[in-house]
């Protein structure tokens, strides 16, 4: 058993933490908020006064922030936690942030001779208490193992995508694909309810044809199609929309960086971002179907 500091305790680092204490391991977390602390206090973690005291001999050190300036500040700098690790900690950082952070902080590491890996996570807030998440890691190989040793008590599959920074590229690329191929299937079911076709019958048809997809297969955005789908629950997350226009905004941040022109990516990212600015930014993401809808 490991022990482990856990800094984040939001929506995902909560259950996420909670999942390390009913593994066995020895867990102290810290969060900004008293209140996420109190939970996984009451679940059997320490509760550290500070990320530094939390840190202090750590075996690991996991995170789970809103955004890379958060990473950033937590490991980088004077006071940051890398320039008081020692090389028996193992650092994974499973926040969904900007690729370039987490390069730069993986540098950091690396010349700080600690095992880093960007771990950003696929699955939201029912797969982090499920403990089901699957995990994307950038890093040195050498440190995987590692990672793969803890990661496993949170998640079911764990890759390991190349070097750093390399964990946020893939989530970018992977969550891009998703909300192209979201708005694809509403239109495809749209399009074909306007001409009479119930969507729960076009969807076995399409699940059955070319068209099949993710989106399809678990998670129909046609509301009274699939039972337990938030398009059946009034689009709750879920998923929220505001987090989709987010990882959109990282994607075509990728995108940018290497030059690339991506302009599903670029739609995608404008439908979505209309249809937060017009209130939904707390439904589903499936709920673009009633952006389309019009
Ligand atoms: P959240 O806002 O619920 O939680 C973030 C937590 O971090 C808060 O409790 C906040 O108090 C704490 N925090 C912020 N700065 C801190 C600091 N300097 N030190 C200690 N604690 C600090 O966010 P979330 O939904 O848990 O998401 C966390 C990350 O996971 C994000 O990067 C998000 O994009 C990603 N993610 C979220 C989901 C989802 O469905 N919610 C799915 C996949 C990935």
């Amino acid at each position: 058993m490991a022990n482990v500091a856990f800094i984040g305790l939001g929506n995902m680092g909560g259950p996420m933490a909670a999942n390390l204490l009913k593994a066995g391991h020895r867990v102290t977390v810290f969060d900004l908020s008293a209140d996420a602390c109190k939970v996984l206090a009451d679940a059997g973690a320490s509760v550290a006064g500070s990320a530094r005291e939390a840190a202090q001999g750590v075996d690991y050190v996991i995170s789970m922030l809103p955004a890379g300036k958060h990473v950033a500040g937590l490991y980088l700098g004077a006071e940051g936690l890398l320039a008081q690790l020692n090389a028996s900690t193992t650092v994974l950082d499973c926040s969904t942030i900007d690729a370039a952070t987490a390069r730069e902080v993986g540098e950091a590491a690396q010349a700080a001779g600690i095992g880093f890996m960007d771990s950003p996570v696929s699955g939201g807030v029912a797969a982090a208490a499920a403990g089901t998440l699957a995990f994307m890691c950038g890093g040195p190989e050498a440190v995987f193992p590692k990672a793969q040793a803890i990661l496993a008590d949170m998640g079911r599959n764990i890759f390991h995508a190349g070097p750093a920074g390399a964990g946020q590229v893939a989530k970018g690329c992977n969550n891009m694909l998703l909300a192209i191929h979201m708005i694809g299937t509403c239109e495809a079911l749209e399009m074909g309810a306007r001409n009479g076709l119930d969507p729960k019958v076009l969807s076995e048809i399409m699940l059955a044809s070319s068209g099949r997809n993710w989106s399809l297969e678990v998670y129909n955005p046609y509301p009274g199609v699939m039972e337990s789908a938030p398009a059946s629950k009034d689009y709750k997350p879920g998923f929220m929309v505001d987090l989709m226009v987010k990882d959109l905004g990282l994607a075509l941040d990728i995108a940018e960086q290497c030059e690339f022109e991506n302009p599903m990516g670029q739609l995608a990212r404008t439908l979505y971002s209309e249809h937060q600015q017009a209130g939904n930014g707390s439904l589903d993401f499936s709920s673009i179907l009633q952006k389309l809808k019009g």
